[in-house]
């Protein structure tokens, strides 16, 4: 696995128990999952000599992050070194522009979207074109993302003018890449179709879960999704079954999604905001809460083995991230976390706490279908705790 974050981190268990040889590629030694796994090597996913040289010790790549150079793994791949999921499928989670012009071609339900570098193509894409045809636009705000390199929100900026947008369309310009201006969705809420599918072409997906976002960043995941009805929840599940196809991933595939009501009573609708290619924040849950979890199951479809069932093992599955705050020492409120409510299940990443960081997650799982509301409260209190933003 490329990359040493927490992703790769919580893939060790998961080999450990298959019995297969996990290795990883880290920059640092004290990276999160270099703390963890033998066999890591150090060395930049940037720098081709260090991921030639740790391709040739594996019998699959993979990933831990979307950050690879498409060419090299292009190179790596007409070298004959299996890369799951292959530079195809991958450039359309590492390429937001390249992602919106593909799901275009499959009809696959998104926002409002077009590539802009220029004031004028900005006001066309929101005020809309005059004239003869005459082209709706977006109306303002409008969300303009750099095409890649982001993440957690970095990159994503809503801009309520042209004046506002003016410093963002000048560097885009110079370095002659459009941004990519999205209609702001008025969404319901965000959702998630987490799905895996193997080189043979076997899939499996994840129930729909809720994701609640805070400044760009996944704050809380709801298994399933309360509320879903059932016609989209099917609909959500086949988008991303379709893609995970129609692209060729291999591994885990994490669809984001915006859940957005119907007009004067039409049903909600499903518009795609999103796509990740490997273990998700939103599959986190699935570690205590499903029978397979998304890191098993990434690890089962890289190399090709049947897939392992991926349903819920609770009526309800929350999911809370722990954000670093201000205290350094996480350990310290473990004696009341764990003696408060044996029911938590504590993850952290081994990471250095930065104020906003994800630095671990905080399971809570329950039978009792009333029990969302109590579970929830649960798992918030227990990542405050560890964060240190409550000290009772
Ligand atoms: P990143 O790749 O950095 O995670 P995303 O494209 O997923 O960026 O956007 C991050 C968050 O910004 C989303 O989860 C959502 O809350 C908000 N967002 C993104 N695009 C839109 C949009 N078109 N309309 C409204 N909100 C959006």
């Amino acid at each position: 696995m490329v990359g040493g974050g927490q992703l790769a981190r919580m893939s060790a268990p998961a080999a450990v128990a298959l019995g297969v040889r996990l290795a990883v590629l880290a920059e640092n030694a004290d990276d999160s999952a270099a703390q963890v796994v033998p066999a890591t090597s150090i060395g930049s996913h940037l720098d081709a000599a260090a991921v030639r040289a740790f391709a040739r010790g594996v019998h699959v790549l993979t990933f831990d992050h979307e950050h690879v150079p498409t060419d090299l793994l292009h190179e790596l791949e007409d070298a004959g070194h299996a890369v799951r999921p292959g530079p195809d499928a991958l450039v359309h989670a590492q390429d937001k522009a390249l992602m919106r012009a593909r799901l275009a071609t499959l009809d696959v339900p998104m926002p409002r979207w077009a590539l802009v570098s220029t004031p004028d193509e900005l006001a066309a894409f929101a005020d809309g074109v005059d004239g003869g045809e005459g082209v709706d636009g977006v109306g303002w705000p409008v969300v303009l993302k750099t095409t890649r390199g982001g993440y957690d929100g970095k990159g994503v900026h809503l801009v309520t003018s042209l004046d506002d947008a003016v410093g963002l369309l000048a560097p885009a310009r110079a370095a002659g890449v459009p941004l990519l201006a999205e209609e702001a969705v008025d969404f319901r809420r965000e959702l998630a179709a987490v799905v895996a599918r193997s080189p043979s072409g076997q899939a499996a997906a994840w129930p729909v879960v809720a994701t609640t976002q805070l400044d760009g960043v996944c704050r809380e995941v709801i298994a399933p999704a309360p509320d879903l009805d059932d016609g989209l929840a099917v609909e959500a599940t086949a988008i991303a079954l379709r893609i995970a196809g129609e692209l060729g991933v291999v591994g885990v595939l994490a669809v984001e999604l915006f859940e957005v009501p119907g007009l004067d009573g039409a049903p909600s609708r499903v518009l795609v905001n999103e796509l990740a290619m490997r273990p998700h924040n939103s599959g986190h849950w699935s570690i205590d809460g499903a029978v397979t979890s998304q890191f098993e199951q990434h690890l089962r479809a890289v190399l090709d083995l049947p897939l392992g069932d991926p349903r819920a093992r609770a009526a309800w599955t929350v999911m809370v991230n722990v954000l670093g705050g201000d205290h350094p020492d996480l350990y310290r409120s473990y004696l009341h976390v764990m003696a408060r409510d044996p029911g938590v299940k504590v993850h952290l990443y081994g990471k250095g706490v930065r104020p906003g960081r994800k630095i671990g997650h905080v399971t809570v799982c329950t039978d009792d279908p009333h029990g969302l509301d109590d579970a929830l409260a649960r798992a918030r209190h227990a990542a405050d705790f560890i964060r240190g933003v409550i000290d009772e």
